[in-house]
C-alpha cells in the first residue's frame, strides 16, 4: 500500500480522551471535515470531528497553530459557504492541513490550550452540507444490483463498457432528516393514477466529493483522476419505484430519484482511507475489458475502497419498544464494479466540467449475497415477496415512521478502524396534495 504516512500511526494518540475510545468513528487517524454551526454562533463554519468532538478549523487558524500550506488550507475552508475552496485547492494542501492538524491534535501536541479552546462537543453542534453541491450525479456500477433487477439477469454492453449514470437533483440533496412520502404517477392494475407513493425504497451507496475540477472541454485523464476526488460520505439514494417503474420509458429516472438524497454530514478524505484501500472488481474473463482511456495499472491495483457499509431499519414499533435499529443490509464498497476514478475520468471524457464540490453517487452497493442486497426492490423481487424483520414484523417497502440509517466503517489489520458517521432519514406520511 502506497503513501502511508504518519497521520495514519495506529499508534498516535489525541489530547482529546473520546478519539482514543476503541469504536469511535472519529479517532485521530480520520480527521474528516465538515461545516457546523451552533446555537451561539449560527453561521456554518469548517470543523474537524475527533472523537464526540468537532475542532473548529477557523479557531484554530485564528490562533496561530497553522504554518505554509496548511494555514492557507484552513483560511481556504474557512471562506465558506461550504468546504468547496479546500477542496479546490486539491489533495496536497488537505495533506498538509492534515499532517499538522495530527500533530496539533495528538498527546505530543505543542499548542494543547489553543487546541482545547477550540472543540465544541458534537452534541452541542448543528450540521450543514459540506460543499454548495452545485451538481449530483448518480452512477449504476455495481454489477450485482443490475443483474437482480434486470429480466434476463445479466449484464449489458453498455454496463460492462462504461460506468452508467444520470444527472440528478443537487437541490434535495440533505443531512439526515425527515423524507416525505412523495405523491408520483405510476400504472396500478392498468389503471393510471397520481397518489402518494406506495413503494417508497432506498439505496445505500458511497458519495464521492470532487476535489479540484477541470475547465470544459478539458476532460481528466484516467490517472489523474483519484487525486481530482477530495473524499467519500455515505449516501441514501431514496427511490419511488411505482415512479420509476413507470416514468423512466425509454428515459432514466426523473422524479423517482429527485425527491431528496440524504448523505453524511463528515468528508473522509482520500488521503484518510488510503490504508483500506483494495484492488479493483475482478471482472469476469467473458467480460468485456475497460476501453483504455479508462484503464490504469495503479486504479486496478488500488482502486477499490475496503469499506463495510450497513443500512439499518427502525420501525415506529421498534422504536415504541426501544429496540434497536435492524441491519438489512451489510455489504462493502469493494463489490462495484467500477471504480471512483474510473467514475469521474468518464463523466469528464466528453469534456463536461466537473466542479469543486460536486458530489457523485456511486450507484447501490449491492454484493453478491442475499445479506448484500443494498436496496428493498433487490429484497423483496421487484415488489414480489414479503422482508420478515426479526421482531416479527414485515416489510415489502418503506411505512411511514419507518427510519433507514446508513453506517459506513474501515478496518484493517495493523491500521485504526475509521468510521464515517451516519446518514439518517425517516419516512413521513405525505402531506395533501
Ligand atoms: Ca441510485
Amino acid at each position: 500500500m502506497t503513501r502511508l504516512n504518519e497521520t495514519h500511526d495506529a499508534a498516535r494518540r489525541s489530547l482529546v480522551a473520546s478519539a482514543n475510545e476503541p469504536g469511535t468513528d472519529f479517532p485521530i487517524q480520520n480527521l474528516p471535515f465538515g461545516m457546523f454551526s451552533t446555537a451561539t454562533d449560527p453561521t456554518p463554519r469548517p470543523g474537524v470531528a475527533l472523537g464526540d468532538q468537532i475542532v473548529d478549523l477557523g479557531r484554530l487558524q485564528q490562533s496561530g497553530a497553522f504554518s505554509g500550506k496548511a494555514d492557507a488550507a484552513a483560511r481556504a475552508a474557512a471562506q465558506g459557504p461550504g468546504l468547496d475552496e479546500l477542496m479546490a485547492l486539491g489533495n496536497g494542501a488537505a495533506s498538509e492541513l492534515r499532517a499538522q492538524l495530527s500533530a496539533l491534535l495528538s498527546e505530543e501536541s505543542t499548542k494543547a490550550p489553543d487546541v482545547m479552546k477550540a472543540l465544541v462537543p458534537m452534541s452541542e453542534a448543528r450540521m450543514h452540507l459540506p460543499s454548495t453541491v452545485r451538481n449530483f450525479t448518480d452512477f449504476l456500477t455495481s454489477s450485482f444490483h443490475f443483474t437482480r433487477l434486470r429480466p434476463d439477469g445479466q449484464l449489458s454492453r453498455t454496463f460492462m463498457g462504461l460506468p452508467i449514470a444520470y444527472h440528478s437533483r443537487a437541490s434535495s440533496v440533505r443531512l439526515s432528516g425527515d423524507v416525505v412520502r412523495p405523491h408520483a404517477i405510476s400504472e396500478r392494475d392498468g389503471d393510471l393514477g397520481f397518489a402518494p407513493s406506495t413503494q417508497l425504497d432506498y439505496e445505500l451507496e458511497v458519495g464521492i466529493w470532487v476535489g479540484p475540477g477541470n475547465a470544459l472541454g478539458d476532460p481528466i485523464r484516467i490517472e489523474d483522476a483519484a487525486d481530482r476526488i477530495f473524499g467519500f460520505c455515505l449516501l441514501n439514494d431514496w427511490s419511488v419505484r411505482d415512479a420509476q417503474w413507470f416514468e423512466s420509458q425509454p428515459l432514466g429516472p426523473f422524479l423517482a430519484k429527485s425527491v431528496s438524497t440524504t448523505i453524511s454530514p463528515w468528508i473522509v478524505t482520500e488521503e484518510a482511507l488510503r490504508p483500506y484501500r483494495t484492488a479493483a472488481f475482478r471482472r469476469a474473463e467473458t467480460d468485456l475489458k475497460p476501453l483504455p482511456h479508462l484503464l490504469d495499472p495503479r486504479d486496478q491495483a488500488e482502486g477499490g475502497l475496503d469499506v463495510e457499509l450497513t443500512a439499518s431499519l427502525l420501525t415506529p414499533a421498534m422504536r415504541a419498544r426501544g429496540l434497536t435499529a435492524e441491519p438489512l443490509t451489510r455489504t462493502n464498497a469493494r463489490h462495484l464494479y467500477w471504480t471512483f476514478a474510473q467514475m469521474l475520468t468518464h463523466h469528464s471524457s466528453n469534456g463536461c466540467n466537473m466542479l469543486s464540490g460536486d458530489l457523485l453517487g456511486s450507484g447501490t452497493v449491492s454484493g453478491p449475497t442475499d445479506g448484500s442486497r443494498a436496496c428493498l426492490a433487490e429484497m423483496n423481487g421487484k415488489g414480489t415477496a414479503t422482508i420478515s424483520l426479526s421482531n416479527g414484523e414485515e416489510r415489502v417497502w418503506l411505512e411511514d415512521g419507518d427510519e433507514v440509517i446508513l453506517t459506513g466503517r474501515a478496518t484493517r489489520e495493523g491500521h485504526a478502524s475509521i468510521g464515517f458517521g451516519t446518514a439518517a432519514g425517516k419516512v413521513q406520511p405525505a402531506t395533501r396534495y
